[in-house]
């Protein structure tokens, strides 16, 4: 039985960061489940696919031809890394995310990252529904200025000049549809240990979770 750990929580809340760290220091495989979102999102606008045909989403989501390569994301030969992390990919990927045959279509792909000797998987649904027999399971919160200001400065870092009030309304309205969808909704598992990281720094977020690993 290979060990899962689920990070799960709100958009920006630092779960990738997080999530590649503790996989980095436990020297286990990492699952960014909403690259695969997103490459759903960008097959749908790259092949004119009718966002509102859902099981046409969910085939071309199915036929996808994925390779994550040491941080490399690589669709069908294309480096899409970059391209993926758009923020109108993003905002698509979070208007398909609640369609329950897109979430079927991506779900044994996603279980199928489980190889020895670990897995550490962030998402929404990592602890609820994709690997509900995890290890540990996190819930990383932080609050929605903190994430903002996270947001913004990721996006300077790709060089662009964020709009703050833009950044923060848009983080607001994919939390509601995160959390208020029927299917996979974003909510804590029972068992899982919620984590504030808003005046934590990512090392201590990191050392957190490792804390409770070794627990
Ligand atoms: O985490 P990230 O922002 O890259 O994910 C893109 C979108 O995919 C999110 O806004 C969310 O709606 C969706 N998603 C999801 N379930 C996951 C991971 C992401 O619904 N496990």
């Amino acid at each position: 039985r290979v060990p899962v750990i689920a990070i799960d929580g709100p958009t920006a809340s630092g779960k990738g960061t997080v999530a590649a760290r503790v996989a980095a220091e436990l020297g286990w495989h990492v699952l960014d489940s909403g690259a695969l979102y997103r490459l759903a999102a960008w097959t749908v606008l790259d092949n004119n696919i009718n966002a509102n045909d859902i099981a046409a989403v969910a085939l071309a989501a199915r036929r996808m031809q994925i390779r994550f390569d040491d941080g490399q994301i690589m669709l069908a030969g294309q480096d899409v890394t970059e391209l993926i992390r758009q923020e109108h990919v993003g905002n698509l990927a979070s208007r398909l995310a609640p369609a329950a045959p897109l979430r079927e279509a991506l779900l044994e792909r996603q279980r199928a990252f489980r190889q020895p000797p670990g897995l550490v998987a962030d998402g929404r649904d990592m602890g609820t529904v994709v690997f509900p027999d995890a290890d540990l399971k996190i819930f990383l919160l932080a609050d929605v200025q903190s994430r903002a200001q996270r947001r913004c400065q990721q996006l300077r870092e790709r060089g662009l000049v964020p709009d703050e009030q833009a950044v923060l309304a848009d983080l607001k309205e994919r939390d509601f549809r995160d959390t208020d969808r029927a299917v996979a909704p974003l909510k804590p598992a029972d068992d899982a240990h919620q984590l504030d990281s808003s005046r934590l720094t990512v090392e201590d977020t990191v050392a957190a979770v490792m804390s409770l690993w070794h627990k």
